[in-house]
């Protein structure tokens, strides 16, 4: 029997990739066209029509547009911004697998995205020397069961969520078998921009094994947080999965007291906590996002002014070959 495409599905698989239609949809000037090519031939744009649908029509400062529309300011080189500003490709034991931390190994679950963030510091990963295929995910399985000291297994990706519900459900069965690991937690954007990914077999899926799952999202401005995705949550809620947000520190996008404080504000509202705000990866293309160091603390002591601890994020930033995420303050 044919399993029917889910609704998610059909919004990932009709994401706009043509910048000329993105431009078309939010009437934004036709002359924009030619450079958003430009740029997309490096890094592809990518976007699903529930995430479009909350930019504001005509205006190139909407913060959502910015994190996705293909700029030239990308294509030019900027020292100091590499492919590989974290150097996972020297933490990479088998393909599919980062152990960058004690008691915790990253799998590359797939390398499809719901989205195309033209601030991802996997925005020049090599995915495809990275597939899950059957062979690899045995390596992985073997390389885990060996490590007793590996607690917890994190979802990455590209997105993890882009994989199929049967087939998360089946890669946490054979986890739950490994007796030392305790936690699962999945790093996804895509509930974010298309919420009809949460659905009863996802959570049916998380839920399903001994493992202790942990989502967290990535949302970057209060935009993002609207009434189908709160009300999206709502079922994980219900079944104790716990929900965390991470966010990316952008110029432009959220780099303002009052966009931040309204971040963590509405994430709360919809049943998420702040957990990290990062500083910008220092990754090719992307330089035109970068907010200082300076600026962060700034930003970030005037936040612990304005919200309660709860509601102030962790501001960090991931330093290649150290032992944690460092935080800047
Ligand atoms: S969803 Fe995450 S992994 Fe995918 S492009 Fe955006 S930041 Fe990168």
């Amino acid at each position: 029997m044919q399993i029917p495409t889910a609704r998610w599905q059909q919004l990932l698989s009709s994401a706009i990739s043509d910048p000329a239609e993105l431009i078309r949809l939010l009437e934004l000037p036709v002359e924009l066209v030619e450079s958003a090519r430009r740029a997309a031939e490096q890094f592809p744009l990518r976007v699903p029509m529930p995430f479009i649908e909350r930019m504001r029509k005509g205006d190139l400062q909407d913060p959502l547009l910015k994190q996705v529309l293909p700029l030239d300011a990308e294509l030019q080189p900027v020292p100091g911004f590499v492919t590989d500003p974290l150097a996972e490709m020297q933490n990479n034991p088998h393909d599919g697998l980062i152990h960058k931390y004690r008691g915790r190994v990253l799998l590359i679950t797939t390398s499809a995205c719901a989205i195309n963030c033209r601030y991802c510091f996997r925005r020049h990963f090599p995915y495809q020397e990275n597939r899950l295929g059957p062979d690899q995910w045995q390596r992985i399985l073997d390389y885990i069961a060996a490590d007793d000291s590996i607690h917890e297994v994190l979802f990455s990706g590209g997105d993890p969520l882009a994989a199929p519900d049967g087939r998360i459900a089946r890669m946490l069965n054979e986890l739950a078998a490994i007796a030392h690991l305790r936690r699962v937690r999945f790093h996804s954007r895509l509930p974010v921009v298309i919420p009809q990914r949460i659905t009863d077999q996802l959570i049916a899926a998380l839920t399903g094994t001994r493992l202790k799952p942990i989502l967290v999202l990535h949302a970057n401005h209060a935009n993002e947080i609207d009434a189908v995705l709160s009300e999206a949550l709502q079922p994980l809620r219900q079944a104790r999965v716990p929900v965390l947000n991470q966010a990316v520190l952008l110029k432009g996008v959220n780099d303002s007291v009052e966009a931040l404080k309204t971040l963590s504000e509405t994430l709360f509202d919809a049943g998420v906590l702040p957990y990290y705000l990062f500083v910008l990866d220092p990754v090719a293309g992307s330089a035109h996002f970068d907010v200082s160091d300076d600026q962060a603390r700034k930003l970030f002591d005037q936040l612990q002014r304005q919200l309660p601890g709860y509601l102030v994020p962790k501001l960090a930033r991931e330093i290649p070959g150290e032992p944690s995420k460092t935080l800047l303050i």
